[in-house]
């Protein structure tokens, strides 16, 4: 059994990590974020005896590599707030890079899923029946760029097609946030992420 005391050394939680354990560590993960936030220490990881810091998810890594550093990021941010803003924005970049592949298929402004339909409606589920219009779409452009919510979600169409995302693919979703915290993400739609962080930290949110 994993006993992380054995891994304290001068205020911090040291991990030695290889290809070999990198995987049982990950998962892991709730348990060494208690940790450390009850001790107050930051997390250190070497991986094949190399000391790991941010810089290197600029380097092609392996994907168990790039979760870890992400963890040991988050964690070393003692701050709720600004650990949740460094998970959400790091999470919405790696959805931002998929959404750049315009998996909506949009022509002129109408999606995959009208155009099999065979409609001319515009702007997809940015502007629905019942809802109208979101605010923040001006001239058929997202101008809250940062809603998790939408950037997650995918209609019939595209899941019929294998396109989902699923928040728990993400380390720093999967470990970092509750289950009630996850539905804060899923379901706050059309809503700027300051709004989303306040619901996070309070831990509160009222399904409309
Ligand atoms: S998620 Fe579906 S409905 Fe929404 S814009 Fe994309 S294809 Fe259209
Ligand atoms: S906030 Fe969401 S619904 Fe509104 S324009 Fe942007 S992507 Fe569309």
């Amino acid at each position: 059994m994993l006993n992380l005391r054995n891994f304290k050394s001068n205020g911090k939680l040291i991990l030695k990590l290889s290809k070999d354990n990198i995987e049982y560590f990950i998962n892991k993960t709730k348990r060494i974020i208690k940790y450390c936030d009850k001790h107050k220490l930051n997390l250190e990881v070497y991986y094949d005896n190399k000391m790991l810091n941010d810089k290197d998810l600029e380097k092609k890594l392996d994907k168990n590599i790039r979760d870890i550093i992400t963890i040991m990021k988050a964690i070393n941010i003692k701050d709720k707030y600004k650990r949740y803003e460094y998970i959400y924005d790091t999470v919405c970049s790696y959805l931002d890079e998929l959404i750049s592949t315009n998996y909506c298929d949009f022509k002129n402004d109408i999606c995959i899923r009208d155009r099999l339909k065979g409609t001319n409606h515009k702007n997809g589920c940015c502007e629905c029946l019942g809802r109208g219009k979101c605010k923040y779409l001006i001239d058929s452009v997202c101008t809250e760029k940062s809603c998790m919510a939408c950037k997650l979600f995918t209609c019939k169409t595209l899941r019929e097609k294998g396109i989902v995302h699923n928040l728990n693919d993400y380390v720093l979703i999967k470990y970092f946030f509750t289950n009630k915290q996850k539905d804060i993400l899923r379901f706050s739609y059309w809503t700027p992420k300051e709004i989303i962080l306040d619901r996070l930290v309070k831990n509160k949110y009222v399904r409309p």
